[in-house]
């Protein structure tokens, strides 16, 4: 299965992750062989994607334009409850320990990447438009 070079992730709507057929390990990011048992046997899967945040980090300069109109910007590790940690934009003003779900969304030069919103879908709708990231739909 083809991979997008930004997130490594298989070119799909839903988060999918490598997981091991003899050993059930979700592995994350992509690798050839199991991180837990080395099998040969990772096969992509759609897996849980709920976490929580386990740090949070904010950028306060861009080369990117159409992200300067919105810093800082945050990006946090999100622990998954599914085991892996994964790097991920992280919707304004939610703290290390909340809960989140991961999504993939593009931005507006069509970059695929991992995005964490919480609870209030009323806010990570909100914030999305804001920053004009669209919902990948193919
Ligand atoms: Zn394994």
């Amino acid at each position: 299965m083809s991979t997008c070079f930004s997130t490594g992730l298989p070119h799909a709507t839903e988060l999918m992750l490598q997981c091991c057929s003899k050993c059930q390990q979700i592995n994350y990011p992509t690798r050839e062989l199991c991180g837990n048992c080395l099998a040969d046997a990772l096969q992509w899967q759609p897996v849980d994607n709920t976490g929580t945040v386990q740090s949070v980090a904010q950028l306060h300069y861009s080369l990117e334009a159409e992200y300067a109109d919105h810093l800082p910007w945050t990006v946090a590790n999100i622990k998954l409850d599914c085991g892996p940690v994964v790097l991920a934009h992280l919707q304004p003003d939610i703290v290390s320990g909340s809960r989140v779900t991961l999504t993939i969304a593009q931005d507006q030069a069509s970059n695929r990447m991992l995005i964490a919103t919480g609870d209030d879908s009323e806010l990570a709708s909100a914030w999305l438009k804001a920053v004009n990231f669209g919902e990948i739909t193919t």
